[in-house]
């Protein structure tokens, strides 16, 4: 498909999914207006890459659904500058929204070769502010902590304690919670040392397999 038409779908896309649902963030829009989405997404489903709905990125994995990243990025309310953990990497599309907005993010991704993939496009698009990590991210990722907001992209039983113990305070964490089919999704903010929850919708993610998340 032309570049042109792809940005048309792009704007559309925020227009008619994400601002009628409440996405308001200027950051988070911006994010969305540059990142092309179509190029962390199978060449055979570009055309469906602005749809309002997650795809297929092999590996029994998805790209999650446009509103749902950016309802995940807007709730870790990030005004610039911070430095973030994403438990998930996937495609790589929601490290790069994080990574138009903040000012260095850290993503870990359990499988070695979605990594491996979303490192080859987000290298290609020329971001400089992203470190990637194969591994398991229930533990976190101690090297860089203590992170200003934690993302997980993956649908947990519980609130991992190695995440809770590398947010700031201050800091918050947005993560699906429940079973492995659904979840809610689940804002945690650190203050004095204390998690105070708050859930804001129910959402399907698959599940986040570790050491603090689902046996395999
Ligand atoms: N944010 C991604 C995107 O925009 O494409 C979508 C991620 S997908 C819904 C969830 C990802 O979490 C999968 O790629 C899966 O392999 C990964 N995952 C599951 N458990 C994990 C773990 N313990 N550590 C790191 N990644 C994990």
């Amino acid at each position: 498909m032309e570049d042109a038409v792809l940005k048309d779908l792009r704007e559309k896309m925020i227009v008619r999914q994400l601002i009628p649902r409440g996405i308001s963030c200027k950051n988070v829009l911006d994010a969305f207006k540059k990142v092309p989405r179509h190029h962390f997404v199978p060449d055979e489903m570009q055309d469906r890459s602005y749809d309002d709905y997650p795809l297929p990125i092999g590996s029994h994995q998805t790209i999650s659904q446009p509103y749902m990243v950016a309802l995940m990025t807007q709730s870790l309310g990030l005004k610039g500058g911070e430095k973030v953990l994403e438990i998930g990497t996937g495609s790589g599309y929601q490290t790069a929204i994080l990574a138009e907005i903040a000012k260095e993010v850290y993503s870990v991704e359990r499988i070695a070769e979605l990594s491996e993939h979303a490192k080859k496009i987000l290298d290609n698009i020329g971001y400089e502010n992203i470190t990637l990590e194969v591994g398991d991210g229930t533990l976190g990722w101690p090297e860089y902590a203590p992170y200003d907001a934690i993302i997980v992209t993956a649908g947990a039983p519980g609130v991992p304690e190695s995440l809770a113990a590398q947010l700031k305070d201050g800091g918050r964490l947005v993560i699906p919670i429940g079973s492995a089919f659904t979840q809610a999704l689940t804002v945690i903010e650190k203050k004095d040392g204390q998690l105070r929850t708050e859930e804001v919708c129910g959402c399907a993610f698959v599940p986040l397999v570790g050491k603090e998340g689902w046996a395999q």
